[in-house]
């Protein structure tokens, strides 16, 4: 089951202190990126999803961007196994798979997002919208069983959000311009992952929020010389890298990979580096992290 990753990846590990696997497991915790790729070309990479695999069951995901249906299903995934999904954003390349990794199977599980602006539906009106009785995709609403959380990005407080078994799940709103985002936290028996999702580093709330996880997944699209709304947008590397090492991470996972070539994304991890010394895990898409 769950597709091996590219053999290239023990390579891309370069400093990493544990495990990114030949394929996931029938037991323990592990991360597996789905798409880990920006918005707009990069470099083949598909946008934003990944699941955390619980003992070989697929139960967790968080965001569901352009290209994950794919991968999703060539990880092995089974959408009846999805108890909770995280949208971090409405932006397209971390939410536009959802209906279409639904279909036709349908789903039932919880599911958290943020609340709107006038730019952005909340999470229930994105829904509502989508595969709502009356929206876009009404063949799936009779298929769909969703407990929605909505989570305040106007509160600079973190949300308890979900639990079962050992596992915990929060949520805090992350600066990403003006688009209502979050950031979410996973903590299990053993360890624990933050996804950072897009943001620009601004909030010194979010370096509380990830203090002390064993993983931090950083969203790389900034570069160090971005202006104008990239910056407003995303993290300069350098600013990563200062997140990482104020929040004293156990290691860092990149990920959201805008660079199309091998010596941007070299550019920008030097960077990353000069400012956080710790193990340094570079995503590729399926790859499959122990946790
Ligand atoms: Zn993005
Ligand atoms: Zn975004």
């Amino acid at each position: 089951m769950k597709v091996a990753m590219p053999s290239l990846t023990a390579l891309l590990c370069l400093t990493c202190s544990t495990s990114t696997l030949a394929e996931c497991l029938e037991t323990g915790v592990q991360l597996q990126i789905l798409g880990s790729g920006g918005p707009g070309a990069s470099g083949g990479r598909a946008s934003s999803g990944y699941l955390l695999w619980v003992d070989g069951v697929s139960r967790i995901m968080v965001d569901a961007g352009s290209g994950t249906k794919d991968q999703f299903y060539r990880a092995g995934a089974n959408s009846d196994d999805i108890e909770f999904v995280g949208l971090s954003h409405l932006h397209p390349d971390h939410s536009a798979e959802l209906p279409a990794i639904f279909w036709p199977a349908g789903g039932s599980f919880n599911i958290s997002g943020p609340t709107g602006s006038d730019d952005f539906p909340s999470i229930e009106k994105f829904l509502e919208l989508l595969i709502g009785p009356n929206g876009a995709y009404s063949v799936l609403a009779p298929r769909m069983n969703l407990q929605v959380t909505t989570v305040d990005t106007s509160s600079r407080q973190s949300m308890k959000i979900w639990s079962a078994d050992n596992i915990l799940a929060s949520a805090t709103a992350v600066p990403h311009g003006e688009v209502p985002t979050l950031a979410y936290k996973f903590e299990f028996a053993q360890k624990s992952i933050v996804f950072a999702s897009d943001q620009n580093g601004s909030d010194p709330a979010f370096i509380d929020f990830a203090r002390g996880v064993d993983y931090l997944v950083i969203h790389l699209t900034g570069t160090e010389d971005a202006t104008g709304v990239i910056a407003q947008l995303h993290a300069k590397p350098s600013v990563w890298g200062d997140m990482a090492a104020s929040a004293e991470v156990g290691q860092v996972i990149v990920s959201h990979i805008s660079a199309t070539t091998t010596e941007m994304l070299d550019e920008s991890l030097a960077i990353i580096r000069q400012h956080y010394a710790g193990p340094l895990v570079i995503g590729e898409d399926m790859m499959c992290i122990e946790l």
